[in-house]
This record gives C-alpha cells, sequence and structure tokens, in this order.
C-alpha cells in the first residue's frame, strides 16, 4: 500500500518515530539500495537526533554493486555504518547484530563499569513505505516474536522480537515519508516501486527511465528493445519499443501507454538488469 503524505500523516508518523525512539539503543534505517539518497527521509537527522544508527541498504539483489560499495564508502565517510543486504532472501543479515554491537559498544562498556547487568541491544527499525521493514522484521523474527498485552481489549502493548541473544526489535517499525520537493526523485521512487506510478504521469517516469538508461547503461537498452540510441526525440525510442514489444492500437499506431507500462515495469522488475539510480555526486551537491 502506498501512503499519501499529507502535513498531518507527516506529524503523525514523526510524532510515532519520536515515542518509539525512547524505548531503543538504536535505530535501523532501511534505504533501497537502488536510490540510498532518495529513499530516506528528507529529515531523518532531526527526527532520529543523537540516537546511534545503522543504516541498511536493502534489496542490494537489485541495485548496482560497485555502486553499492561506493555508497557504503560515502555512508563510512559521514561517520555512519552502511550494510548490503538482501531482507527478501535473508542475505546480510548475519553481521546486523554485530554492527549494532560495535556502535553501541562505548554505552554498552560504560553501563557496565556501572555495574548494570548486560542486556541486549534494542533497537527499531525506520523507512520509507515499501523499502522492506516488514520483510526485514518477518526474517530477522522467525519465530522469536515475544508475545506480550495481545489479548483483545487490551491495549496493545510493544511486542519485542529476540534476534538471538543479543538483539531485540521492535515489532512495529517507523514508516517515514520519502521526498517529494524534487521531480526527478519521484522517479526514481515511481521506478524502484516506492510509490504508485498514478502521482507522477506514466510517460514521464518512462522517458526520465529510457533516458537514464541511454546514459549510465545503454548496453541494456541495446539487447532488450534492440535500440542502439536514444535519439532526442524520444518518441522514436517509443515507436521503436512499442513495435518490437506489441503495443500497438487498432490502426497499427503505437500506445504510448501501453509501452511505458511496459517500460517502467520492466526497469522495475530488474529485466533490464541490476541498477542504481542514486549518484554520490548527488548527495554533495544536496549537502552543499
Ligand atoms: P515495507 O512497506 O517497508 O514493510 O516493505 P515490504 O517488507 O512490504 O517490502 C516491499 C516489497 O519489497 C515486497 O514485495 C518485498 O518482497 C520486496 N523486498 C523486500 N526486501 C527485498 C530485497 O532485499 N530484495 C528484493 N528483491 N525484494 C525485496
Amino acid at each position: 500500500m502506498t501512503i499519501q503524505w499529507f502535513p498531518g500523516h507527516m506529524a503523525k508518523a514523526r510524532r510515532q518515530v519520536t515515542e518509539k525512539l525512547k524505548l531503543v539503543d538504536i535505530v535501523i534505517e532501511l534505504v533501497d539500495a537502488r536510490i540510498p539518497l532518495s529513499s530516506r527521509n528528507p529529515m531523518i537527522e532531526e527526527i532520529i537526533g543523537q540516537k546511534p544508527r545503522l543504516v541498511l541498504l536493502n534489496k542490494a539483489d537489485m541495485a548496482d554493486t560497485n555502486r553499492t560499495n561506493q555508497w557504503i564508502a560515502y555512508f563510512k565517510e559521514q561517520g555512519i555504518t552502511a550494510l548490503a543486504v538482501n531482507a527478501q532472501a535473508g542475505k546480510g543479515l548475519q553481521v546486523i547484530v554485530q554492527a549494532a554491537k560495535e556502535i553501541l559498544k562505548d554505552k554498552f562498556d560504560r553501563m557496565k563499569s556501572r555495574g548494570m547487568r548486560p542486556r541486549a541491544i534494542r533497537a527499531m527499525i525506520v523507512g520509507i513505505p515499501n523499502v522492506g521493514k516488514s520483510t526485514l522484521i518477518n526474517r530477522l523474527a522467525k519465530k522469536n516474536i515475544a508475545k506480550t498485552g495481545n489479548t483483545p481489549g487490551v491495549t496493545k502493548a510493544q511486542q519485542w522480537i529476540k534476534v538471538g541473544k543479543e538483539l531485540e526489535l521492535l515489532d512495529t517499525p517507523g514508516i517515514l515519508w520519502p521526498k517529494f520537493e524534487d521531480p526527478k526523485v519521484g522517479y526514481k521512487l515511481a521506478l524502484t516501486g516506492a510509490i504508485k506510478d498514478t502521482i507522477l504521469n506514466l510517460q514521464d517516469i518512462a522517458v526520465y527511465g529510457l533516458r537514464f538508461l541511454a546514459e549510465h547503461y545503454p548496453e541494456r537498452l541495446e539487447e532488450r528493445y534492440g535500440l542502439e540510441e536514444i535519439s532526442e526525440e524520444v518518441v522514436d525510442s517509443f515507436d521503436k519499443i512499442g513495435a518490437k514489444r506489441g503495443c500497438l492500437m487498432a490502426g497499427g499506431e503505437v500506445n504510448y501507454d501501453k509501452t511505458s507500462e511496459i517500460i517502467v515495469r520492466d526497469i522495475r522488475n530488474v529485466q533490464l538488469g541490476p541498477m542504481t539510480f542514486d549518484f554520490i555526486g548527488e548527495a554533495e551537491k544536496d549537502s552543499e
């Protein structure tokens, strides 16, 4: 389900995350490895404040591995530990606990030196819709959901999921809104399935996708659609793709809506191979 964000929703979402923050030692921020920048909440720093944080680049299987590594290095430069994971297949998850322990080592050492009893690290997952929060929680949970206050009529207490002995996870993630201002970000969110096509014009999304491919992965365009280049007249490319994929109307003219749908679906379903839409340079421009 895609949520439409309005100021009231944002305030509510923010309040829910802020309340749960008090319960945890660390925030696990899930981003989409294909768009590590565009899939972040624009106010994340402000919302989580000083709380320690671990970034997970999820859906790494759908992203360009070289670029994923560049993004991990980028986060590291900012003092943030980031890991590439595939929540769906359960890949890369074993290191989450270890990374959280390292991030919180000083805090837990201090607690120990004050004579406090050792306890598991408490964490919560946050991220924009469709980034894989539920998938990750289910993967980590296996059968270890601690049921508390689950009786009908009783206010549902927070439930903690035990991940081994050393980590406990809140069972409900914090849902945050994506960025909206920049249309380019909107196209990237649409091409990765984070927002519905209906929010933006489908043909515009497809044109953005085609131009992006022509610039960064031209060989894949050629392989899938037989296009050697995207001419300035994008409509020519649509004509070729539409004809090749049989998106024709009664008179033999190409159906641009149908063709757009195919292009967007192909990109989203990784039919044109794993790819990453955000570049480090864009992050640096943002922070200037
Ligand atoms: P949520 O809204 O953040 O809870 O997102 P979901 O957990 O519902 O995941 C959204 C979609 O992404 C689902 O179809 C998942 O199967 C898929 N998904 C989640 N993680 C991964 C991943 O690492 N790789 C791939 N390929 N798909 C994933």
